[in-house]
């Protein structure tokens, strides 16, 4: 059982400079997790607090994330921007 949210990303070797600035270390990892349904406010705000919080956004993105609040948004916040991002490329493409 991991003791923060971040030794569970490092657990998974992860490397990622910017976390060494994460608002949330120390903060109990099952926020940035809940259970279905749960609220996700807790992580939010804590999130919303971070001067990192572009570029762990990000960093969900490109690695399609699949689980947990990361950058203030939840997976399915995260997946309506991957998916503009989709459609964005697709029609830069076209053109
Ligand atoms: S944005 Fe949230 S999840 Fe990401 S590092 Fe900051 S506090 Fe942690």
């Amino acid at each position: 059982m991991f003791t923060s949210f971040i030794e569970a990303l490092q657990a998974e070797g992860i490397d990622m400079a910017w976390q060494d600035f994460a608002h949330c270390r120390g903060a109990d990892p099952d926020l940035f997790f809940p259970e279905r349904g749960a609220s996700t406010r807790a992580a939010k705000t804590i999130c919303r607090e971070c001067s990192v919080q572009d570029e762990c956004l990000e960093f969900a993105i490109v690695s399609s994330e699949k689980f947990g609040i990361w950058g203030a948004l939840s997976e399915r916040e995260r997946r309506k921007i991957r998916k503009e991002r989709q459609i964005a490329a697709r029609a830069r493409k076209a053109s």
